[in-house]
C-alpha cells in the first residue's frame, strides 16, 4: 500500500506510533515495533511526507510489518517550500478523517506535495488557491460560481459578486450584507479555470493583479469549509520572494 508518513510518536521505549495517509484507508495510524533500534528496517523511512510502500499485520490495531522507502522529497527542507508544505499538511490533515478512505483526496495530496517540490517557490501561491479549491471541491464543500449563494440567481457576467467574510460562496449584490468583499469579473473568471486546469498546468498560470484577490478569497473560503484558523499560510505567503506582487492578498478586492 502507498502510503504517505504523516506523524509519528514514541511509544514505550522501542516503538513508535506512526500516521499515514493512504487511499485505501484515509488518515490511520500504526504501531512500528522496534522503530528506535539503530538496525530496525524502518530507519530513516518514517520521515514527515516521505512515500513509502508498506504492508500491515496484525488482527486488532495495525502493525508496519514491512516498509519500502518510495521517494523522499528532500527539496521540501528549503524554507521557502517546507512553509508551504506545512500549510498543505495542516489542510489535508483538517480534510481527511481517521480511517476514513477517500481517494480523491489522497490523490490532490499527492499531486500537491510534487507540485511543492518541483516548481519554482514564488509559483507556490497560485498552486495553493487551486489545490485549496480543488480541496473544498473534494469534500463538497466547493460553492457554484454562477449563482449567488444566498437566493441562488445567477450572477450578473457583467457586474462584480461579492464574498462574506466567514462563509464561502459568491454572492449578488442583494445578498452582500455587512464587511463583504467584492470580486470583480477577471477575478471570478480565474475560479472554474483553477479548479479545471491541470495539476502540472497550475505554476505555469499567470493570474497577474487577480491573484492576490484569489487567495484573500480561496483562504476565507478554505477556513470556513474547515471551521479552522490555518497557522502556515500567512507565513508560508510572508516568506515569497521579494518579487511576489502582494502579501496583503485583499489589498485588491476592494473598491
Ligand atoms: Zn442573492
Amino acid at each position: 500500500m502507498l502510503v504517505l508518513v504523516w506523524k509519528r510518536a514514541d511509544l514505550r521505549e522501542s516503538s513508535r506510533l506512526v500516521t499515514f495517509l493512504s487511499a485505501e484507508r484515509g488518515r490511520f495510524t500504526a504501531l512500528a515495533k522496534g522503530a528506535h533500534r539503530g538496525n530496525s528496517a524502518t530507519l530513516g523511512k518514517l520521515d514527515f511526507l516521505n512515500r513509502c510502500e508498506i504492508t500491515l499485520s496484525g488482527r486488532g490495531f495495525p502493525l508496519l510489518s514491512r516498509i519500502a522507502l518510495v521517494h523522499e522529497p528532500r527539496a521540501l527542507r528549503s524554507p521557502p517550500r517546507f512553509l508551504w508544505a506545512m500549510h498543505f499538511a495542516e489542510l489535508f490533515d483538517a480534510a481527511l478523517l481517521p480511517d476514513h478512505p477517500d481517494r480523491e483526496l489522497f490523490e490532490l495530496a499527492l499531486g500537491t506535495f510534487t507540485l511543492v517540490e518541483r516548481s519554482e517557490p514564488r509559483r507556490l501561491p497560485v498552486v495553493a488557491a487551486a489545490v485549496e479549491l480543488r480541496l473544498l471541491r473534494a469534500l463538497g464543500l466547493l460553492p457554484e460560481f454562477g449563482v449567488c449563494s444566498a437566493c441562488g440567481d445567477a450572477l450578473s457576467a457583467a457586474q462584480p459578486a461579492f464574498t462574506a467574510r466567514r462563509e464561502a460562496g459568491l454572492l449578488c449584490e442583494r445578498h452582500r450584507g455587512e464587511g463583504a468583499l467584492t470580486v470583480a469579473l477577471p477575478v471570478r473568471a480565474w475560479l472554474p479555470r483553477l479548479v479545471a486546469a491541470k495539476g502540472r498546468e497550475l505554476p505555469a498560470l499567470e493570474l497577474g493583479p487577480a491573484l492576490g484577490p484569489i487567495l484573500a478569497l480561496a483562504g476565507r473560503w478554505v477556513e470556513a469549509g474547515l471551521e479552522r484558523r490555518l497557522q502556515y499560510r500567512a507565513l508560508a505567503l510572508a516568506n515569497q520572494d521579494a518579487d511576489f506582487p502582494s502579501t496583503d492578498a485583499s489589498a485588491g478586492m476592494r473598491r
